[in-house]
Formats: structure tokens, sequence, C-alpha cells
């Protein structure tokens, strides 16, 4: 096969233009280093289907009242509880979905971590099947079952949150619509043109100067593509003002969910565009996007439905805090039961001033931002450090980096397997965080609320 092939399979609705646009994204003097291929995989079908699920969006979505699954999620579940294996195995037959719903079983990240195929529906056609991994921010990366048409209807949900808040794209052939930035030690970066969006360009790229030719390269090469949307987490965004990157964007996304009020300030005046705050799981799909008065985050798809629970798997009352869990999606392979998103929040359905029906998911307790940084200053991400341990026979691990810069790890090694060597560990972190020290602790039983990763160092400049 080649490499043409290679492209048109990856990007099948790829044309001249989009060949242009692969050039100038990929061969322009000041492009970094590229390390992964991706494409849309998007068919031609695929895009009338977009466009009726963009119009079910602007539609606008009606809330039920009082707040319960809408029509299309009943039907989506009732689907998945006779075809998906895993359910079909824990729910009892002839639950009457709609009176009976708070006596289905709920499933989270570990369920799919051990038996991912056991999700996907067993009368679904696997020919556009594709893998999404997790990064690993959180825990260890999982496998998701995905298909293109669902990961492009991220593209209409941009859009839908963007224009709430007065942002309208126009991507078009010769357009960058998307920058979508990380600084991590290792991670994978990409150019490809979206199909969805008209053919224009899109890049993931790595903002470490190691990177790039040049340590001008990443402004430059940035500027010149003039990005419509600029996304990242709020570490990164961070960074941006750090190097001093000047850019115009239409709007910049904050994907985590942890942006601060004052860098949300600084990001806004240095770039004169709104900040959005974008709350979504590779599982799960978007869920919530940012109120522009700033009441909290409201619900996005009309296709989902979002309610909190208590730790005992109970619904709370109206208005109390629980962990957020979703049910429902646009994802044929994996139409989520509810789903335990591992963050916790309150749903508040009064009126929002900004007029837009949809709760809000307030209160929100995400995962918390977490920096950590080398003895040069680089910022080190727990994506980074998890990929450094993963090849040694450790269980759990707690890494802490205190407000001078120190680091300590506690490690619990594999049962049965042969103790990870000290100095081996060192070497590992060393690796990352150069001569910032580092204290190595064996621990044959580490605490099970101890956090993965912990910081004392600010988030922001
Ligand atoms: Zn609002």
């Amino acid at each position: 096969m080649g490499p043409d092939d290679e492209l048109t399979r990856r990007t099948p609705l790829l044309d001249d233009a989009g060949r242009a646009m692969l050039r100038r994204l990929r061969e322009h003097p000041d492009a970094p280093r590229w390390t992964y291929a991706v494409g849309d995989r998007l068919a031609a079908e695929d895009l009338p289907a977009l466009d009726r699920f963009r119009e079910q969006l602007t539609a606008g979505p009606v809330p039920s009242q009082p707040w319960s699954p809408s029509p299309v999620v009943l039907q989506s579940v009732a689907h998945a509880l006779v075809h998906v294996p895993r359910y079909r195995a824990a729910v009892p037959a002839h639950l009457d979905l709609e009176h009976d719903w708070n006596l289905l079983p709920t499933t989270c990240r570990a369920d799919l971590a051990e038996t991912p195929w056991g999700f996907v529906p067993d009368d679904q056609p696997l020919d556009r099947l594709v893998i999404y991994r997790t990064a690993g921010t959180t825990g260890h990366p999982i496998a998701i079952p995905h298909h293109p048409w669902a990961v492009a209807c991220y593209l209409p949900m941009l859009e839908h949150a963007l224009a709430a808040h007065g942002v309208h794209l126009d991507p078009a052939p010769d357009t960058v619509a998307c920058a979508l930035l990380s600084f991590q030690v290792r991670t994978y970066t990409y150019s490809t043109v979206l199909s969805a969006w008209a053919g224009s360009g899109f890049v993931k790229v790595n903002l470490r100067p190691t990177d790039w030719p040049s340590p001008d390269s990443p402004a430059r090469y940035l500027a010149d593509l003039a990005p419509q949307l600029v996304t990242g987490e709020p570490v990164v965004l961070s960074e941006l003002l750090r190097l001093g990157v000047r850019l115009a964007p239409r709007s910049l996304v904050s994907t985590s969910l942890a942006l601060s009020a004052s860098l949300r300030v600084d990001l806004e005046r240095s770039f004169g565009c709104p900040v959005l705050d974008w709350y979504s799981m590779v599982e799960t799909g978007p869920i919530a996007r940012s109120c522009p008065v700033g009441h909290g985050l409201h619900l996005l798809g009309p296709d989902v439905f979002v309610e909190m629970l208590a730790t005992d798997g109970s619904a709370v009352a109206p208005g109390q805090r629980g962990e957020i869990t979703v049910s429902g999606g646009r994802n044929p392979f994996l139409p989520l039961l509810r789903y335990r998103t591992g963050d916790f929040g309150r749903l508040d359905h009064a009126p929002c001033p900004c007029g837009d029906p949809m709760p809000r998911v307030v209160d929100l307790e995400g995962r918390p931002v977490v920096v950590f940084r080398a003895s040069d200053g680089t910022p080190v991400g727990p994506v980074d450090i998890s990929r450094a341990l993963r090849e040694l026979p450790i269980l759990r691990h707690a890494f802490v980096q205190h407000a001078d810069g120190a680091c300590e790890l506690t490690v619990q090694p594999r049962p049965g397997d042969p103790v990870p060597g000290i100095s081996e560990i060192a070497a590992s972190i060393s690796a990352l965080f150069g001569t910032q020290p580092c204290t190595i602790i064996l621990s044959a039983d580490l605490p099970p609320g101890e956090p993965p990763f912990r910081s004392e160092l600010p988030v922001g400049r």
C-alpha cells in the first residue's frame, strides 16, 4: 500500500485542497516532529447524518420535566439491554425502564478496562470500529471502541457550545480550524484535515521545545497557521502565555475542568477572545460546556442522560451533590448504561440567566489539574510519569512534588514479581525531572485513598 492509499484510507474524503493543506501543515519550515498519523475516516454518507445531528442540537434540546431520561435515551438503553453482553448479563429481563430506572446497575471505568469488547452490541457490524486509547491522565490508559461518525459529532457540539459564547467559526479548505496543544515530555503529534469542517486543517502539537526545529518555531508555526480555535488543558494554555505566543484565535477551549478564574481572565485579556470550559471524556463524548454568564456548565447532548448518584448507586435528591453519571450517547460501539465518570457535582435545574434551558452542572469537582516541573522549569505531565513507570513491576504509585521542587515517589510492588530496584525507578524519574531531588519509597500497602499524582506547585505563571 503506497503512502497515498494510506492517506485515503485514513481520510476517505480527502481532495486536492486537502492534500495541499496537509503539505502546508507538514512541510512548513517550522513544523514540529510528527509522531503519529490519523484521519477522520469519515465516509460521504456520514456528512448528512452529521447535519441531522447538528439540526437536533441547534433546534435546542428541550429538558424533560421532571428531569428524566428522554425517549431517545430510553430507546438506546432498551436496545443495549438486549444486545450488549455485559448489560444482558447484569439486568433482569422485562424491566420497565421508565419506572425502574433506579434499579439499573451502574458501570465504571474499571468495567471498561476489564472487558471493553463486552460493551459492544452484538448486532453492530464491526467494519467501522476504531479504537481510542485514553491518555492516562487519571490512571492507566484504557481502550475505547469508537465510531468515526460519533467522533465527528464533537464538531457540531463544539459549534453549538461556541455559538452560546457568540463565537462562529467558518472553516474552509484553506484555513486551519483548530490547534490542539499539549506540553508533555512525550505525546502523539499529528496533522490532518477535517472532512466535516470543509476540509480545514487540524494539528495536535507539543509545545515542548525539543519537538521543534528551533526555539522560536512554535510561535512562528502557530502564528502562520492562525488556527480559529485553540484547545488544550489549562496548564498548557498558561504555558502559551509564558512562552509569549501571539495568536488571535476566535476562542480558546479549555479541555480540563479546573480552569481558574484568574487564568481565564489572563487568557481572555491576552488573546482577546472568549475562553470556554469543555467537559468531555473519551468514554462519554462531550457532556457539558461553560455557561456564557458563568453559571456552571450546561449539559450538551440531546441524546445523553446525566444524573447524580450517591456512593451506593442511588440517585441523590434534586440539587444535591453526587457522582456525574451518564447514559445513552451516540457511540454505537459503546452505548452507556449509568456510566460513573468519577467526577462530582450538583445538577441545577433553575432557569439560567443566559437563557439556555438545559440543566447545569455546578460545583464541579473534576480531576484536579496537576502541574509538575523538571529542574529546568519544563512541565512534566502525569501521563509522562505513568508512561515511565509502566514497564516496571508496580501495582500502584503515589507521586508528590513539593513546593520546593523536591519529589517523592511511593510505589507498591506487584505481588509475586521481583521487587523493582530503587536505582532503576530513580533513573526513570530523573530522565523526566533532571536534577530535581526525588525520594523513592517502596511500600507493601499504599493507603487506598492516596492519589496517584499530587503537586504543591502553582498552576499558571
Ligand atoms: Zn447559562
